[in-house]
């Protein structure tokens, strides 16, 4: 169990971007003016972007550039990110130990951001606000709960979140928790969702939460588009199709169900999510580090490597893949269910391996450019970017609309 933890843990790892670096083919041409201009005009959403926990672990100034992480305000305006969803992400050992005073802690560090830079950053909590900030020339802060611990098996709590601004719930993180099984814990408990998870999907239909399935196994996947009235999101999860047997991303039934239910996925920017090979070299790091390990004493904190990982990296290329890897990802998905089913999720500042030309939150003209290579339009190239959950979103508030309507008649 706990070297499976491990692995997870290997997506997880934290590591500095280097700034975008990509020329464009054929030089600055009318192509990628027309790729910059589209990043700078069309609203961008990023549906999951890990900061608030990468500075609860070491704060900084994200008013101005940072050193380290993927995200701050300089870098988003040079990329053209108008809103990305702050994960207000609650780590599974907190299952049962605190987790809702974890999250808040969290949503209380966002709500930090619009009261130290008013005229940068601003809470939102509809997809209207995100039209009206972009006008304005502020980053819109949606915000998502990754991990639905803090529920905390009592229904009041979602309400308390939602109150608080949170627009979707993530259902699971790396293991099981009351509400269903993560794909990357081994030892199942609910094959599905539990009777609190069930309650839980049909409390946020009736409510407006969007529910997200990123993390969840197959099985409880499957339980939620049973019992969901509303289109559901992926908020970082990327096709299976490339990383064969990795339960975390989306087989091709999954995606089909999911765009069948009118729901839309988010592709995670992660080489490890989106290539088999990158996947494959960070277990076989993984698996050195963890002889290493035992080498020398047993556990040792990832921290406290003891250059382990800057050695090893020098001795292996690390296979990072680039922005036309994330596109080939968008392609399979357009094959399969068209292009109204996929969109972006970063995971940014989560993770630390990233394609070239996608290091941090500069890189979106660089996707743009690519999707424009690849003679997508730029009605189609909006949709990715932001059309597709915003419909999704407005879709999920009207059937919120609809289902207390009923009540009421
Ligand atoms: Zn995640």
């Amino acid at each position: 169990m706990k070297y499976r933890i491990l692995m997870a843990a290997a997506l997880l790892l934290t590591a500095c971007g280097s700034p975008a670096d990509v020329t464009p083919p054929g030089g600055p041409g009318a192509q990628d003016v027309s790729a910059e201009q589209i990043a700078r005009d069309v609203l961008i959403i990023d549906t999951h972007v890990d900061v608030p926990y990468r500075l609860r672990e070491s704060p900084d100034d994200i008013s101005e550039r940072t050193e380290g992480g993927h995200f701050d305000f300089p870098r988003a305006v040079e990329g053209g990110l108008n809103a990305p969803f702050m994960s207000i992400y609650v780590p599974s050992k907190y299952e049962d130990n605190g987790a809702r005073a974890v999250a808040d802690e969290l949503i209380d560090l966002v709500e930090q951001f619009q009261n130290d830079w008013p005229d940068k950053f601003a809470v939102a909590t509809s997809p209207d606000q995100l039209l009206e900030h972009k006008d304005k020339g502020l980053i819109s802060l949606p915000m998502g709960m990754e991990n639905a611990s803090p529920m905390e098996g009592d229904l009041k709590n979602l309400h308390h979140f939602f109150d608080r601004g949170i627009r979707y719930i993530t259902l699971t993180h790396d293991r099981c928790n009351h509400i269903g099984d993560s794909s990357y814990d081994k030892e199942r408990i609910w094959h599905g969702l539990s009777p609190f998870g069930e309650e839980l999907v049909q409390e946020m239909n009736r409510i407006g939460m969007m529910v997200d399935i990123t993390h969840v196994s197959d099985e409880t996947f499957y339980a939620v588009m049973e019992i969901s009235k509303a289109p559901v999101i992926a908020s970082h999860s990327s096709c299976r199709e490339f990383t064969p047997d990795f339960e975390r991303n989306m087989n091709d039934d999954m995606i089909l169900k999911l765009a069948g239910g009118g729901g839309v996925i988010m592709i995670n920017f992660g080489s490890a999510f989106l290539d088999g090979a990158a996947q494959k070299q960070t277990w076989g790091y993984w698996d050195a580090w963890k002889e290493y390990s035992e080498a020398n004493g047993g556990e040792m904190k990832h921290g406290g490597m003891d250059g382990f990982k800057e050695q090893y990296w020098t001795e292996h290329e690390k296979i990072t893949g680039d922005v036309g890897t994330i596109a080939d990802h968008i392609d399979h998905v357009v094959a399969l269910v068209g292009i109204d089913h996929v969109g972006i999720g970063s995971d940014f500042d989560g993770i630390g391996t990233l394609p070239k030309g996608m290091e941090n939150v500069t890189g979106y003209p660089n996707l743009v450019r690519e999707l424009l290579s690849r003679d997508y339009s730029r009605e189609e190239i909006e949709k990715v970017l932001s059309g597709n959950i915003l419909r999704v979103w407005r879709q999920v508030e009207q059937i919120s609309g609809e289902i207390r309507t009923g009540e009421q008649s």
